[in-house]
């Protein structure tokens, strides 16, 4: 099929090559001059495992082509994907259409043949009904569809060729079969195809951010309570996860969740559920979302704790700068957070990140990085180990000792083995564990 994927960030960029991986004829469309010229040579403009090989191996085909006009897509492509952003607006929970708006308005205008629209993007339910009210003023013979995405940063293109289910939206039993068409090679390996109205797809994506932010603060609120009892909540975390109805995953505590999308997502839904007048079925995730915050601060005062209660005059290691692992987000970070907060503190902040350490600069520039975890160590007063990358996880107690000017350690993760760092020399110290 010829489609179109508008908007190549870290959603659309990967969704394009996979769709071009897949056999489609794909046209990616950005406003992002510099995106679009990186991209156009074959080259990721972020950092994402797998997608250098993927955009290699597309391009050497010539299946996939990037520019930055939405009229030639209009004329390119029979399925249009819209992939922009969907940010946290200024000053308010709710998010921010207006790049959602431009996209649909700028390429309706230019449809001129029979042709799919399908939303990607996270959208506060019943945006979808609004866009194809519009779309049906400006370009009858468009249909709209919704096909929210549930890939992870870091396993993204994995995610994306092999998901586990395939969401679409519909306003017609033929948006239906053209995106089970279009996905057929997924579909045809088993993965669940859900067709529902559009609606129901929109919060379909909301509602499973929402779970999983819940799922992250509450083992965090645990956490708090263990930190008030001596309990230990890595055990605890253990113990319950074997519940088969409860399951393993997301329970890990620590710093909590941030990045681009699960802290504004749950802002949104709490935003939307006001305006629909259903507030109070979701105020629980204010609760979510203070509980994770609370973490930071928590994480901050941990730090006071092991160097007498001033940051003044001491040098942090900030071990992590990517809101996780495998990735070079730094948007809503915990780990930056925490450092920006330690920098206010008046403490000698450096940053290490073994991928995120220019977008880190841009954001925050009152702080310093270092190219190395050894640059970082050298001369610390406490290490932070506050995103989980598995150099940090690998680090060996006794030789990082040698480095640090005193051996003071946050895990802000809960990726170290206390033992053997305590055995070692280390005063540890965690986010719900004694
Ligand atoms: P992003 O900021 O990385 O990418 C958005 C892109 O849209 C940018 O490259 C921007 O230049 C481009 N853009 C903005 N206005 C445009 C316009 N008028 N025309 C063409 N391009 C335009 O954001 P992202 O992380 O890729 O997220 C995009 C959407 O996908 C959001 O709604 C997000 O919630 C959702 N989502 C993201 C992920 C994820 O892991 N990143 C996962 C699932 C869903």
């Amino acid at each position: 099929m010829r489609i179109t994927v508008i908007g190549t960030g870290y959603l659309g960029a990967v969704h394009a090559a996979c769709m071009a991986d897949i056999g489609h004829e794909v046209l990616g469309v950005d406003v992002d001059e510099a995106k679009i010229a990186a991209l156009a040579e074959g080259r990721p403009p972020f950092f994402e495992p797998g997608l250098p090989d993927l955009l290699a191996r597309t391009h050497e085909r010539g299946n996939l082509r990037f520019g930055t006009s939405l009229q030639e897509a209009a004329e390119f492509g029979d399925v249009h994907f819209v992939c922009v952003g969907t940010p946290q607006r200024k000053g308010s929970y709710a998010a921010d259409l207006k790049y959602v708006d431009a996209v649909v308005e700028g390429l309706a205008r230019h449809l001129d043949r029979p042709s799919l629209i399908v939303g990607k993007s996270t959208v506060p339910v019943g945006t979808a009904a609004r866009l194809a009210a519009r779309i049906a003023e400006l370009a009858p013979q468009a249909e709209l569809a919704w096909n929210p995405e549930f890939l992870r940063e870091g396993t993204a293109v994995l995610d994306t060729l092999e998901p586990d289910r395939l969401v679409v939206g519909v306003q017609s039993a033929h948006a239906a079969d053209v995106l089970r068409s279009l996905y057929g090679r997924m579909v045809e390996a088993g993965t669940p195809f859900l067709v529902t109205d559009m609606a129901t797809a929109e919060l379909v994506k909301v509602a499973a951010n929402s779970f999983l932010a819940t799922k992250i603060s509450f083992i965090n609120a645990m956490a708090e309570v263990c930190e008030a009892t001596g309990a230990d909540v890595v055990p605890l975390a253990q113990a319950i996860g074997m519940d088969a109805r409860i399951g393993p995953k997301f329970l890990a505590a620590g710093l909590g969740f941030g990045g681009g999308c699960l802290p504004k997502d749950i802002r949104a839904f709490i935003a939307r559920a006001g305006e629909l007048g259903v507030d109070q079925a979701v105020s629980f995730l204010r609760e979510v979302d203070e509980i994770n915050l609370r973490r930071r601060a928590r994480t901050v005062e941990l730090g006071l704790d092991l160097i007498d209660g001033s940051y003044r005059g001491t040098r942090i290691a900030v071990l992590g700068a990517a809101f996780k692992p495998n990735s070079d987000d730094i948007r809503d970070s915990p780990a930056l957070d925490v450092a920006a907060s330690i920098g206010r503190r008046g403490g000698d902040v450096v940053v290490y990140d073994p991928q995120a350490l220019d977008n880190a600069r841009r954001a925050h520039p009152e702080l310093a990085y270092v190219n190395s975890l050894d640059e970082a160590l050298t001369g610390a007063d406490v290490t932070m180990v506050l995103t989980e990358w598995d150099e940090f996880q690998d680090m060996d107690p006794v030789a990082v000792g040698e480095q640090v000017a005193q051996r003071n350690m946050v895990d802000g993760r809960n990726i170290l083995d206390p033992v053997a760092w305590r055995k070692a020399g280390w005063r540890y110290r965690a986010l719900g564990r004694p």
